[in-house]
């Protein structure tokens, strides 16, 4: 199993200079999307989850896959004003400017065990904004686990004393 050979990069997007990993060509096969599934399922180690969090939009696709697998709830992160319910909002700075993030207040309750996705780990910053809304309503993070690391860019350094995973590491 190459998992690696399922994500493409391509060059100068969405901005020059950035080279994007593209996860599409992995959702387009069945087999591709039960190897990288197979392989997050297996870093928990049979730890119990309450609650699957993922991040808007591509942290959606594997977090409710995680979600049936786990027999959790799932709770999606999104961008501001997009959840209809009572909010809890974090921000974070990019590299121009600040993002915000929004989750539900009654999706986690306090002591629930979380596992926290997204597709790629980058510099952090999201999935450090997310720990946050997660901590606030008193959710216990079991683990932060992605389908990349681009692990240059340091995003562990963001998220000291978290258990994090990634099924490929660049
Ligand atoms: P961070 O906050 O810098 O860690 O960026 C992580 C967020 O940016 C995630 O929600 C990703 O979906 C997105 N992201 C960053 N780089 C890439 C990439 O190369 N491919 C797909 N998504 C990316």
């Amino acid at each position: 199993m190459k998992l690696e050979k399922y994500i493409r990069d391509i060059q100068d997007f969405p901005k020059e200079g950035i080279l994007f990993k593209d996860i599409t060509p992995m959702l387009n096969n069945f087999e591709a999307r039960q190897d990288f599934l197979h392989v997050l399922l297996q870093s928990l180690e049979n730890k119990k989850i309450d609650k699957v969090v993922g991040i808007e939009s591509r942290g959606f696709l594997f977090g409710m896959l995680l979600a049936q697998e786990l027999k959790a709830g799932f709770v999606p992160v999104r961008k501001p004003n997009k959840l209809p319910f009572s909010t809890l909002s974090a921000s974070y700075t990019l590299e121009y400017g600040t993002d915000t993030l929004e989750i539900h207040t009654d999706s986690i309750n306090p002591g629930d065990k979380v596992l926290i996705h997204d597709d790629v780990l980058a510099t952090g910053g999201t999935a450090k904004a997310v720990c946050e809304l997660v901590e606030k309503l008193g959710g216990e993070i079991v683990q932060l686990n992605f389908l990349m690391e681009l692990h240059f860019l340091k995003g562990r350094d963001k998220l000291k004393n978290k258990n994090i995973f990634a099924a490929i590491t660049y």
